[in-house]
């Protein structure tokens, strides 16, 4: 969606939007990602003194992989974002002596969302995907997915200040 300048400059209250925007072509670019519902846009855009606010909320589904047990599982990815615009020719003003890097300049007289959009869809990607904190993954050995059931390999797992202790308990046994 975009948002035209003019249009928030010649109103008094806050311009309201709620949209939703397709990003499932983004899925290709993350391995960890199944499928991205579209996503829920909510917010309001205000204009104030040559300076645009857009604030709000999306919301989407992610179809993800379990970095550990590898099954599929819903992810509710819930960010909120608010983002300050000026116009280019204005934008000198603020960035000169404030070096203000949250203001972002406008090439024109429209304020696109799509970028905010898909940028804090980014950033709020879960890198390591678990379907549950207490995933138990699957056995090593042979692949169970030990969330469902259990199996008999033998694999040892030994602490590492214990296996220090082991050590020193195998040098005794040879001095003995
Ligand atoms: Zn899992
Ligand atoms: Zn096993």
């Amino acid at each position: 969606m975009k948002i035209k300048t003019w249009e928030l400059k010649k109103r008094k209250d806050p311009l309201k939007f709620h949209y939703t925007e397709d990003l499932s072509a983004l899925a290709k670019e993350f391995p960890q990602i199944k499928k991205i519902t579209p996503v829920n846009i909510n917010g309001t855009a205000t204009e104030l003194a040559g300076l645009y606010k857009v604030k709000g909320v999306m919301e989407t589904t992610l179809s993800m992989e379990c970095s550990k047990c590898l099954s599929d599982f819903d992810y509710l990815l819930k960010a909120e974002f608010e983002e300050l615009f000026v116009s280019e020719e204005v934008e000198t003003n603020f960035t000169d002596d404030e070096d203000d890097e949250t203001i972002h300049a406008l090439e024109n007289d429209e304020i696109d969302l799509a970028t905010i959009i898909e940028e804090q869809f980014i950033v709020n990607i879960p890198f390591i995907p678990v379907c549950n904190t207490d995933c138990k993954g699957l056995c090593v050995v042979c692949g169970t997915n030990l969330n469902e059931e259990t199996c008999d390999c033998k694999v040892e797992k030994i602490d590492p200040r214990l296996a220090d202790l082991q050590k020193w308990f195998d040098q005794m046994d040879r001095k003995e």
